[in-house]
């Protein structure tokens, strides 16, 4: 097996999108089999060796920054292995990119649903992460898409779990040959969530595994299901004169239940006036936009644009004032429009050498507009108090108000803003928590979540996550520090 030491190549291991720094690691093995796979981990079990899978890197926890021992990189793991374009999925091993997986599936003129942004992700990482994306809203996130998962752990067993087999029993204990155990003693919320692992009355064995962060086993071999193309899509862009303007659309518009809406984005005024050197046609004054996408049929394009010119004079915008995705090119400029904000939010982290600050957060339903008054009255009265301008204190709020589910970036221009850009951050966490709401809705915990968990889950909660590790990496070797402490 292909194996790195060279300490040139490890350093560019020791980052994802995060910033968080001070990884280290002895070396990466590449491997291209699941038996060299296999071999990784025998190695580093026999003497203790911590090993860090790492993907993508695009994740925004430091999850795949090893501190110590080795990194396991799935990049040579990148083969399509079977699309069954009649019963409608895909075979793929742990370092197929989305973009990869996404191009291959439409030539059969089927698609992928989950639509986490970054396309450069692999579907290893994603399965990881339980990530989700703007079309998580019609389609739910990527444990509602896996049907089949293949893990390798450090004592040399692997498991290949198809959903609906190797299920909790009604004691909710898992009895395998050679392990039995309970589901953790939490039960995870309703929402979308991605915070810690997986538990529900019942629950499969393969929906441990989904959002476990590489502290499990190792995803070597996952079996997804695929849906017919979407026919064809209208895209619109809508700006709003308050923020409360563009929360009552959304909502009006949801209680429509229309099954034919993909996703609904929010923008605030700080979203868009960072974007606004790049697009300087963004009309001003604007306070918020929301980006919805629709899937049509050929022929009734008119119903639907005059039913949605209706809803936005309502709410205080219009059809005119709008961005429209009607053809390819204008919906490929709407999609790089969307990317740029976490690109551009991600480069200002960098520039202002701060680790990624983003909350994850996502509520019930009908505590949506509670948190999000609560975001703006804490932003205010926190800025206010310390005299902090947006030069001092950038916050922005985007994300997937359809799953009542925003990020708030907290970047601190200024040395000194930092520790209140934590103390906010851990107020909305709280408020989040009290609402019934997650600390993270879809990009796990990594290594620099974890106290939020412990807001989530407790104390009792965090040593059932430890009382699971254990179960199947009893030496702590996989993953460590993500999800529960390294230590
Ligand atoms: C611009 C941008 C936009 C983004 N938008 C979204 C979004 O809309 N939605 C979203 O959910 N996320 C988003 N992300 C975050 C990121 O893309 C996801 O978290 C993604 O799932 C990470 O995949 P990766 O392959 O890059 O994994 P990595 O970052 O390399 O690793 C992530 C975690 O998965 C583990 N892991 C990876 N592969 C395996 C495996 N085979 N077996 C076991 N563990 C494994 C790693 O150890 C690590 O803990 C975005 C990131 C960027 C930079």
């Amino acid at each position: 097996m292909l194996k790195k030491t060279d300490p040139a190549i490890i350093k560019g291991y020791l980052e994802d999108s995060s910033n968080l720094t001070g990884g280290s690691a002895d070396g990466v093995y590449l491997p291209e089999s699941e038996a060299e796979i296999a071999e990784a981990l025998a190695e580093c079990a026999a003497n203790k060796t911590p090993l860090t899978v790492s993907a993508g890197q695009t994740g925004t926890t430091g999850g795949c920054i090893p501190f110590g021992g080795w990194v396991l990189s799935t990049q040579k793991l990148n083969k399509i292995l079977n699309i069954d374009a009649e019963q409608k999925f895909a075979v793929v091993q742990p370092g197929v990119t989305l973009d990869e997986l996404e191009k291959a599936v439409s030539k059969e003129g089927l698609l992928y649903p989950p639509d986490p942004t970054e396309k450069t992700a692999t579907l290893g990482g994603n399965v990881a992460t339980n990530a989700s994306g703007g079309r998580c809203y019609r389609f739910g996130s990527t444990r509602n898409w896996i049907r089949r998962l293949k893990i390798a752990l450090p004592d040399g067993t692997s498991y290949n779990l198809k959903r609906g087999l190797m299920t909790a029993n009604n004691k909710d204990e898992f009895v395998l040959p050679q392990l039995s155990f309970s589901r953790p003693r939490y039960l995870a919320p309703g929402t979308k969530n991605s915070a810690g692992y997986f538990s529900a009355p019942r629950m499969g064995l393969v929906d441990l595994f989904i959002g476990s962060e590489g502290t499990l086993g190792i995803v070597t071999e996952i079996e997804v299901a695929l849906v017919p193309a979407l026919k064809q899509t209208f895209d619109l862009v809508a700006f709003f004169p308050t923020e409360e303007a563009a929360v009552n659309f959304v909502f009006e518009s949801k209680s429509k239940k229309d099954a034919t809406i993909n996703f609904y984005e929010f923008f605030d005024e700080n979203t868009l006036q960072m974007l606004s050197p790049s697009y300087p046609l963004l009309p001003t004054p604007c306070k918020a936009a929301i980006y919805i996408e629709q899937e049509i049929t050929a022929g009734n394009e008119k119903a639907y644009l005059d039913s949605w010119a209706q809803l936005l004079e309502k709410h205080g915008a219009s059809l005119e004032n709008s961005w429209l995705g009607m053809n390819a090119k204008q919906k490929e400029d709407l999609t790089k429009f969307r990317h740029a904000i976490p690109e551009h939010i991600n480069e200002m982290f960098k520039q202002a050498h701060q680790v990624k600050l983003a909350t994850d957060i996502a509520v019930p339903e009908d505590k949506f507009r509670e948190m999000l008054k609560f975001y703006n009255d804490e932003l205010r009265r926190a800025c206010r108090q310390a005299g902090m301008t947006n030069d001092e204190l950038m916050y922005i709020k985007f994300g997937h108000i359809g799953d009542n589910h925003l990020h708030v970036n907290l970047v601190a221009k200024k040395p000194e803003s930092l520790d209140k850009a934590k103390s906010l951050a851990l107020s909305f966490i709280r408020k989040a928590v009290s609402l019934g709401g997650t600390v993270s809705a879809e990009h796990g915990i990594g290594k620099i979540k974890r106290d939020y968990l412990k807001e989530m889950y407790g104390a009792t909660g965090i040593a059932e996550m430890v009382r699971i590790k254990k179960e199947f990496d009893p030496a702590f070797i996989l993953g460590r520090g993500n999800i529960s402490p390294a230590k």
